[in-house]
């Protein structure tokens, strides 16, 4: 108990794994945690005692899963190994320690949230990350002129590949930028984790948005910075760490605690990628989750997400980087020219980019393999599957630089990486060694597990080879004997054979006793004959009993040194990998643009936004095909600056507008995109704004949420960016309502001037295009045909003039008396003193019309009453109801 005690104090934030035999046990408030979630029987240790310790065990083999469940519930597990063999204690320390004696445990990996390498629970496609924060008051080196917004270090690694980013951010942009890297464990110092210190409000914000639900936050050191350069001394960083402190703190202190729950193994980080939130267009929560860029706002399924639309890779390390590409599009042009240039490239090449793409899609993950390697976790199954996707790499490199320019412009944007330690030289070098290496030492088809056997190829190792004969039964050297005894002896009939009380023995029959040489020891008589050994069969006995134990043994002496050699070239392997990321990704790209008919953007350093025929890529894919209607688009922050969107309920405002900003963003990835052509000027960044009564994913005070969206936007939108807008002020009541998006339209337009498109269904704003003059209305048409709407989709020039909000109310089913009786409701509205069907004055004045629609509200109401059929109580109830909206 000791033991256990020590190893728990060093780790109380986890659930200690404490080895005893064949299980994993676990006591005290862990056991009772644990019993919880995994349903496992609580029972207790002394049991009867006053003091009795409650504890609860799974079997060391069904330990994998037990484990997964926990930590995707968000807990540590600490697994504490017997490193010693029970029975090699020797007698003396079994004295001193007891009556048992004691073996000899130690921590040999943590499992947390954020650091798995369990293949089962990991998805393939999607980073895991665990990330540091370190905001800046920590550090003594940190920026602090008063001017200067607090900032915040942030890093983020993915164990499993080795990917390492740092940057630092804003403090009022660390919530965006957390839900962008959406990491599964946050790391921080420990003052930082309780509600009052600075990253406690963040935590807060965090829990409340969808994404980052599940994200438990963990206590760590931060290194000082002396100990942060050391760390971070072995890295290349893309830039000068010094320059970034808290970025550097945050990555040293990110890569010591995946250290720490690695005692047995290395980690496979290469290279710390420093990056700014300016190097990319900036997203913030909002954008991310309206523009449905990785999962749904319904929901929050990856289907039906715009990634999962474009996202055509064959091979993991691909979709991992396709939804980097997505969630970090560029911002500059040469660059996005550059992958255009790629993509193009391949459009223009079917055939070879379908045959490209199936020959990626035999290639294995090579980037979390070069990782296990190097992390010792590798299985087999892991370097058979590196060996094959090596191997294919050669056909690869001569698949792309193929068609009559050797250099293509695939081959280009390869150039541009960092991991690229020239890949063609890597490719017909280093790794073809390592391939052919592993082809010589594994078997075609290496099993799941070491311990399986089976794992070195026959011929590879002399003592392998005779050990699996001897391990076999030694059947081809008892034959042997069995011979050569036969002819020795004269007697046809001697047969060696074996049973599990003396082994091996030779049987003779009873009539050929005679014959029977000297040298055999008599060992039982038997009804048929006698049976003898030999020293020669006692010597064979031996072996076979051992081959077994040395085989297995030697197997994995062997298989280890093959891992060993393959991390050694890690860095190597997992350069390829990222190399073919780059080119799946890029097919994918491609193979979407074919199949979808999307066409090549011009992207330049204008504010222009032009769009013919545009489309809404997931949208078009849902419905029938040849129904989607295509519309235009023109943003100039010179002329049609702001345009305001009028129409009913679903005529198609919302889609509208979330289209024009994906194919803004898609342009800036290099994708081609959904239109017959479009010219984008680079977008700093896109800011989405959906009204609280749209936006049904948050339960929150959505009117609260909303302004503070708008605020944001407001704050830190620039004439380069993109703003959707759609139906704020909308969470409020009507005047306020109109009020706030009229001031805020205003706004944008007068001291911002960012391209904006701004659905709303308050027709007071149309009028604001008379009082601005760069401002636009358009509407999604509809027609009115024999009584019936119909839905044109269609964008038109002007604003609409009428809301059929009951059409879409009878269309949506609402009983025919009620939509008459909601008729008969507006025209007594509209016939009263409410005469706004005219466009308002241009200089409005919100506040002069607020008395007026209480006075037709009540008059409205009392219109409706009938007296006949109002019972007292009735009435008095309306009585209340009139006082109410006076
Ligand atoms: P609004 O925002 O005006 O209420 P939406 O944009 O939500 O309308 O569109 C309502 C529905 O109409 C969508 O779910 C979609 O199925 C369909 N739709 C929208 N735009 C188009 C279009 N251009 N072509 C075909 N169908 C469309
Ligand atoms: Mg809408």
């Amino acid at each position: 108990m000791r033991q256990y005690l020590d190893v728990k104090d060093a780790h109380s934030d986890a659930l200690v794994f404490f080895r005893l035999g064949d299980f994993y046990e676990m006591f005290f408030e862990d056991a009772v945690i644990a019993a919880r979630l995994l349903d496992l029987t609580l029972t207790s240790r002394d049991k009867g005692k006053e003091d009795a310790v409650p504890m609860c065990g799974v079997p060391h083999h069904a330990a994998r899963g037990y484990i997964a469940k926990l930590t995707e519930l968000g807990h540590k597990v600490v697994m504490c190994e017997q490193v010693e063999d029970p029975t090699s204690i020797d007698p003396a320390r079994m004295r001193a320690g007891g009556a048992k004696g004691l073996v000899k445990r130690e921590v040999v990996r943590i499992i947390t949230p954020g650091i798995v390498l369990d293949d089962e629970v990991l998805d393939p496609k999607l980073p895991r990350y665990v990330v540091a924060l370190v905001p800046a008051a920590l550090a003594a080196s940190a920026p602090s002129s008063p001017s200067d917004a607090p900032i915040c270090g942030l890093a983020y690694l993915d164990v499993t590949t080795g990917e390492l980013a740092a940057t630092e951010v804003a403090m009022t942009a660390l919530v965006d930028e957390l839900v962008r890297v959406s990491p599964r464990e946050i790391v921080c110092a420990a003052d930082q984790l309780a509600g009052g210190a600075r990253l406690g409000p963040i935590r807060a914000q965090l829990a409340s948005s969808l994404a980052a639900r599940r994200t438990p936050w963990n206590s760590t050191a931060i290194p000082g910075a002396a100990d942060a350069r050391r760390e971070l001394a072995g890295l290349s960083a893309t830039s000068d760490t010094d320059a970034h402190p808290l970025a550097a703190l945050a990555a040293a202190a990110v890569v010591a605690y995946a250290r720490a729950t690695q005692p047995t193994g290395a980690l496979p980080i290469a290279r710390l990628r420093m990056y700014a939130p300016g190097d990319s267009v900036v997203l913030d929560e909002a954008a991310i989750a309206n523009l449905e860029l990785v999962e749904t706002l319904i929901g929050k399924h990856a289907q039906g997400s715009l990634l999962d639309l474009i996202d055509e890779t064959v091979t993991a390390p691909g979709a991992r980087l396709l939804r980097r590409w997505l969630l970090y599009p560029l911002v500059q042009v040469a660059p996005i020219r550059r992958r255009q240039d790629a993509v193009a490239w391949l459009v223009e090449r079917p055939t070879l980019c379908e045959t490209i793409r199936r020959a990626l899609s035999r290639v294995a993950d090579l980037e979390r393999l070069a990782g296990k390697a190097t992390l010792g976790v590798a299985t087999p199954r892991d370097l058979g599957r590196l060996r094959d996707a090596l191997a294919g790499l050669p056909e690869l490199i001569a698949l792309v630089a193929s068609g009559r320019d050797a250099r293509s412009p695939v081959i280009d944007l390869l150039a541009e990486l960092p991991e690229l330690l020239d890949l063609k030289a890597c490719a017909e070098r280093a790794l073809p060694v390592l391939a052919a290496q592993l082809g010589r030492s594994l078997v075609d088809a290496p099993p799941a597990l070491l311990k399986d056997g089976q794992v070195i190829r026959a011929g590879f190792d002399a003592t392998i080879d005779e050990c699996r004969k001897l391990a076999d039964g030694g059947k081809e050297e008892i034959l042997a004997i069995e011979e050569r005894e036969q002819a020795a002896s004269g007697i046809g009939s001697l047969k060696v054979r074996y049973n599990r009380v003396f082994g091996y023995y030779i049987e003779v029959t009873k009539t050929h006793l005679t014959k029977v040489p000297a040298h055999y020891v008599r060992k039982q008589t038997v009804a048929t004959g006698e049976r003898y050994v030999t020293a020669e069969l006692a010597e064979l006995e031996r072996r076979v009993v051992t081959a077994e134990e040395t085989l297995a043994a030697r197997e994995a002496e062997l298989f280890r040194a093959e891992v060993a050699v393959v991390a050694k070239q890690a860095r190597e392997v997992a350069g390829a990998g990222a190399c073919l990321a780059v080119l799946d990704a890029c097919a994918s790209l491609a193979q979407t643009a074919a199949r979808r008919g999307y066409c090549r953007p011009t992207v330049d350093d204008s504010h222009l936004l032009e769009i013919i025929d545009g489309r809404h890529p997931v949208v078009e894919a849902m419905v029938p095909s040849g129904s989607f209607v295509a519309n235009d688009c023109r943003l100039d922050p010179d002329a049609e600056q702001l345009v305001l969107i009028t129409g009913p309920n679903m005529a198609g405002k919302s889609t509208y507008m979330r289209q024009v900003a994906q194919i803004a963003l898609l342009a800036q990835i290099g994708s081609f995109v959904p239109a017959k052509r479009a010219t984008v000027g680079l977008c700093d960044r896109v800011f989405t704004r959906v009204g609280a009564a749209d936006n049904l994913s948050r339960g929150d005070s959505t009117f609260m949420v909303e302004m503070r969206e708008t605020a944001s936007i407001l704050a830190k939108a620039t004439r380069r960016s993109l703003i959707i807008l759609d139906e704020v002020g909308r969470g409020t009541s009507t005047f306020d309502g109109v009020s706030i998006a009229w001031a805020v339209a205003e706004y944008l337009h007068d001291a911002i001037g960012a391209r904006t498109l701004f659905a709303t269904h308050y027709h007071e704003l149309i009028a604001l295009a008379a009082a601005r003059p760069r401002v636009r209305n358009v509407s999604a048409a509809v027609r009115e045909h024999q009584g019936e709407i119909v839905f044109l989709r269609r964008i038109v020039p002007g604003g609409a003039n009428k809301s059929y909000g009951i059409d879409v109310a009878r269309l949506a089913g609402l009983p025919g008396s009620v939509v008459s009786r909601a008729r008969v409701m507006m025209d007594s509205l509209e016939t009263g003193s409410f005469q706004q069907a005219a466009p308002l004055p241009t200089q409005l004045s919100l506040l002069a019309l607020s008395p007026q629609p209480m006075a037709h509200a009540v008059t409205a109401r009392l219109a409706a009453i009938d007296p006949h059929h109002t019972t007292p109580l009735q009435a008095l109830a309306l009585l209340v109801e009139l006082k109410q909206l006076v």
